[in-house]
């Protein structure tokens, strides 16, 4: 995959997990990493990581789920770097209970960071994009986006909008060469897959042909498939990464 020397990266949700196995993929291969989640000070460790590649990092607390917030973030990056090449959009939430014991509350949290987010950061960044005439907005759905999930009403709808917005925005700023595509994850070893119990653990791994959960560095390495110009004629699409479970 070739370089992202001199591109300029911001992923969001990246003080632990997924987001910051990505921030660092990125770094590692050339790019300047913007990393944004919720408290400035949980950025300190991905910020160290992506200076130890080398590369400029910028930390910046906001809740992508707040409009003001997420422009005003995207404004200090264009007056730090001058320019946004990559957009991850991989903050998320989860908020589980069954349908109907489901609160209006628990309904509106979800959405608002899993989708209004990912709508904010998009709506942010198509103006500078599409004035560089490039870049590569990458969304982090789900599975559970695709299949849906008993206990999981808010989160497979939030993540089936995020699928539905990506080819939106493709559809929207392709003639202006801003890719827009989605990443469906399977389960991914995490905080919240770590402290499953053996039994559920086996069940869940009983579905997956690789027989492994994935790893936040799998997801990170189709991020940066997906961000790069070896995908430069990919839009509008939703990559399963997932070791065989949905085919
Ligand atoms: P994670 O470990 O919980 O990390 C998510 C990060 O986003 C956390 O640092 C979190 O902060 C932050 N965040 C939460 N709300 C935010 C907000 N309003 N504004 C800014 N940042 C916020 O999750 P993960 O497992 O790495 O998942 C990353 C993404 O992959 C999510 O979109 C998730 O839905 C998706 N995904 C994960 C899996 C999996 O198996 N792990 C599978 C499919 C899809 P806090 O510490 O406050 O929570």
């Amino acid at each position: 995959m070739g370089s992202f020397e001199g591109k300029v990266a911001v992923v969001t949700g990246a003080a632990r997990g997924i987001g910051r196995a990505i921030a660092e993929d990125l770094a590692d291969r050339g790019a300047d990493v913007v990393v944004c989640d919720l408290r400035k000070e949980w950025l300190d460790e991905s910020v160290a990581a992506v200076e130890a590649k080398g590369r400029k990092s910028l930390a910046v607390a906001v809740d992508v789920g707040d409009g003001d917030a997420v422009n005003a973030c995207i404004k200090e990056v264009m007056e730090k770097f001058g320019r946004i090449d990559i957009m991850v959009n991989n903050a998320g939430i989860t908020k589980d209970t069954l349908l109907i014991r489901m609160s209006d509350q628990d309904w509106d949290d979800v959405m608002r960071v899993n989708l209004k987010g990912t709508f904010l950061f998009s709506r942010a960044v198509a103006r500078p994009m599409m004035k560089q005439r490039s870049g590569a907005i990458v969304n982090i759905a789900s599975i559970i986006g695709l299949i849906g999930n008993a206990g999981q009403a808010n989160y497979a709808a939030s993540k089936a909008g995020v699928i539905a917005l990506t080819k939106s925005t493709a559809k929207e700023l392709a003639s202006r060469g801003v890719r827009a595509n989605a990443i469906a994850p399977g389960f991914i070893s995490s905080k919240m897959t770590d402290a499953l119990s053996q039994d559920v653990r086996d069940q869940m791994l009983a579905n997956i042909p690789m027989a492994r959960f994935g790893e936040p560095e799998d997801i990170a390495k189709a991020v940066a498939f997906l961000a790069s110009d070896e995908a430069s004629y990919v839009t509008g699409q939703c990559l399963s990464v997932n070791g065989g479970m949905v085919m």
